[in-house]
């Protein structure tokens, strides 16, 4: 009897004998195989000496895929779209939005071992890039309701890794007195295809949401290898390869823990668990900011058009802190200096990523500080754009120098003084 997808087989290579599920594979030449442990396998039809049935698949009606054990750690999770909800669409060429939660579940199973899906919340299904701060706070406001609920251990957040780490930082700030684990996760690969990373992030971001970690981390491959997972503090990390499993990063920081699908093993300090504390949502926020580059050249008018549209800008200078002053052709401090007087609120970050901002090595950067630039040590630029957004949207901070006071404490871990990793 011919195998279908759901059926048990035992699939003979050339090189090797396999045994898993068959799954619906769209790719031409190629058969997917989910193993044991959750992998996505693709064989190439031309490879395979035989399949041998092991198991039909059980019919009946159809149930939901999500199945509950109340023995389990209580999670609730929240989908809101990227590759890890998707999956290619062969007809097209296209990647697809999955349309149901159970379609999620169905893929992958394995997050049913580890904790009970209480809820599942869809405010949107959107790619990484088309979300804004309305976004965030909407995200902020499922978690806060979550995690004030007695029953609920933990949220899981699966999202698009473009901009990952922009929803991470401000997940970080929004939600003050943080009581439990937020934690967000991806797939750089839909689950589809072979070698998604899909099923290890998840089945590690379940164990982190039931785990005392209370922070918002990004649960993620370590390695390109399939063997564990990484926490990642949410206001220091950063996605920083294009197309490897392991594209986020933990900036100017170590991980938090190393995750396994089975085990925690904690590498950094970290907040902890509360169950009897609440949540706060605190979510103002103010978009009329900006997150600029200096390049060798810019243009000083760049500075005077932000100063009569925007309240804030972020600006990437170089690695110690430098951009071009009094000997560049196109010197920026008059402009600066102009926007700051207008009531430009001009924070720097720094561009090489890694390192932190030391603008005293160098007398231009002196001089940079006494125009009123807030310099941000090792904070990342992506953060510093997020927190930028969240100072100036609280009325309470309203003058210069309450803004730079809140923009150099460490509310959420974005500063380290002590620069690892
Ligand atoms: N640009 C999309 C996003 O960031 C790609 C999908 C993905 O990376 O998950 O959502």
């Amino acid at each position: 009897m011919e195998a279908k997808p759901g059926d048990r087989v035992s699939i003979r290579t050339v090189h090797e004998t396999l045994e898993g599920t068959l799954v619906e594979s769209y790719e031409a030449g190629i058969v997917l195989l989910k193993l044991r442990n959750g992998y996505n396998f693709g064989i190439k039809k031309e490879d395979i000496v035989s399949i041998d049935l092991i198991g039909k698949k059980k019919e009946g009606k159809k149930k939901e895929a999500r199945k509950v054990n109340s023995k389990l750690p209580n999670v609730d999770v929240i989908i809101t779209g990227g590759t890890i909800s998707s999956r290619v669409d062969y007809q097209t060429g296209g990647v697809k939005w999955l349309t149901n939660p159970e379609e999620l579940f169905e893929l992958y199973p394995e997050i049913f071992e580890i904790c009970n899906v209480r809820k599942v919340e869809i405010p949107f299904m959107k790619a990484s890039e088309n979300m804004d701060y309305k976004d965030w706070q909407e995200i902020a406001k499922i978690c806060e309701k979550s995690l004030n609920d007695g029953d609920c251990e933990g949220v899981i957040i699966t999202h698009g890794t473009d901009f990952l780490h922009y929803t991470a930082a401000a997940l970080s700030f929004f939600l003050k007195d943080l009581n439990k684990p937020v934690v967000l996760t991806y797939s750089q690969r839909s689950s589809d295809r072979a070698s998604s990373d899909a099923a290890l992030n998840l089945q590690c971001a379940a164990r982190v949401a039931c785990s005392d970690i209370a922070e918002v981390v990004l649960v993620g491959h370590a390695s390109s290898n399939d063997d564990f997972c990484y926490a990642l503090r949410g206001s220091k990390v950063r996605k920083l390869h294009s197309s490897r499993r392991d594209a986020f990063k933990p900036v100017n920081t170590m991980a938090i823990a190393r995750v396994f699908p089975d085990r925690i093993e904690t590498i950094t300090g970290h907040r902890t668990r509360d169950d009897n504390k609440k949540v706060k949502l605190d979510d103002g926020f103010n978009d009329k900011i900006a997150l600029i580059k200096f390049y060798p050249g810019m243009d000083p008018e760049i500075f005077d058009f932000l100063s009569t549209r925007y309240h804030g800008v972020v600006i990437e200078v170089s690695g110690l802190g430098h951009l071009a002053i009094d000997e560049a052709r196109k010197n920026l401090l008059p402009a600066i200096k102009r926007a700051i007087d207008n009531g430009l609120i001009v924070c720097a970050a720094c561009q090489t990523v890694y390192g932190r901002l030391d603008p005293l090595v160098y007398s231009p950067g002196r001089k940079l500080m006494n125009y009123g630039i807030i310099f941000l040590g090792d904070m990342l630029a992506e953060t510093a754009y997020v927190k930028l957004g969240f100072v100036l949207g609280h009325r309470q901070w309203k003058t210069k120098e309450q803004i730079r006071e809140k923009m150099l404490e460490n509310i959420s871990g974005e500063f380290n003084n002590r620069l690892e990793g």
